[in-house]
């Protein structure tokens, strides 16, 4: 079975990739897709030890971008990790994520929280920096009492953490992935919150700029949300996608492989690479 959206600790997840692969292994995954926030640096080795379980690793990336002003993530499966492209990109996303922080330690410190910054890079480490660090920092210096909390009162939308004039437009990230020569899905399109009308302008933008697909299942979702993605796939003449957006093992609700099939009516992403 394909796990198509999955992360390590190259970004916000916890296992090592080569941790990764062999969990996706024992959870019945024969094809997984690395794809790590804004890096590719965990594939190499993700896909040696892929050799050595005799499972599939594809490489993947999930690009932060900006759509008429709602933050989306665009994920790029079977690309080119060493494509000169994807590299620009890259060190291109990584400089964000820099300026990013930066700016959230500026706004929390002004929110009365100072030392933000250097507690989330600590947290962060050889990661990439994101959110999560933040939350994590505010959740050890008893701020608030989950990362969920701290989403909810610092950093989600719309609060004073959430920047995100400096990610890309969709149709750029689109472009990044296709000249790396792959294909680029919509990642979690429930998540955005956005009316049908409007998600079906994401849709028609995103598919005019060369995107191909969009996550039919995300993680366990309801059978009406996994029909009605289904319908509006068919309907944009796109291909289906899955994956478990897996960031940590033994949640329940996030485990690799751990979600129902495509419905018989899609076609799945994966007749593009055969
Ligand atoms: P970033 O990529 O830095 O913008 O951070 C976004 C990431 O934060 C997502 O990919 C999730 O892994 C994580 N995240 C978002 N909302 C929550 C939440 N409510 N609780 C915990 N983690 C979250
Ligand atoms: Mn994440
Ligand atoms: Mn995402
Ligand atoms: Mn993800």
């Amino acid at each position: 079975m394909h796990d198509l959206h999955t992360h390590s600790l190259c970004s916000d997840g916890i296992l090592r990739p080569q941790a990764l692969v062999s969990r996706a292994k024992t959870q019945g995954v024969t094809v997984l897709a690395l794809t790590d926030h804004d890096t590719v640096v965990g594939i190499d080795e993700a896909q040696a030890a892929a050799a050595e379980e005799g499972i599939r690793v594809l490489p993947g990336i999930e690009f932060s971008c900006l759509w008429n002003g709602v933050g989306i993530h665009i994920v790029g499966l079977n690309i080119d990790p060493a494509h000169p492209q994807m590299q620009a990109a890259v060190a291109r996303q990584g400089e964000s994520r820099e300026t990013r922080a930066r700016q959230i330690g500026e706004k929390l410190a002004k929110a009365g929280i100072p030392g933000a910054l250097e507690g989330a890079k600590k947290k962060a480490g050889d990661a990439v920096i994101g959110r999560p660090h933040f939350a994590q920092f505010l959740v050890e210096t008893g701020r608030v009492s989950s990362m969920n909390a701290a989403f909810k009162k610092y950093l989600g939308a719309g609060k004073v953490g959430d920047v995100k004039q400096v990610w890309p437009p969709v149709a750029e990230a689109v472009s990044w992935i296709l000249a790396a020569g792959g294909v680029a899905v919509i990642a979690h399109p429930d998540k955005y919150k956005m009316t049908r009308t409007k998600l079906g302008r994401l849709i028609s933008d995103f598919a005019e700029a060369g995107g191909q697909a969009i996550e039919v299942v995300s993680g366990h979702q309801q059978p009406d949300l996994t029909r009605d993605l289904a319908r509006i796939a068919n309907q944009h003449g796109l291909y289906a996608s899955c994956g478990s957006d897996f960031h940590v093992p033994d949640q329940s609700w996030q485990e690799l492989g751990s979600f129902s099939a495509l419905p018989d009516d899609c076609r799945p992403v994966w007749e593009l690479w055969g």
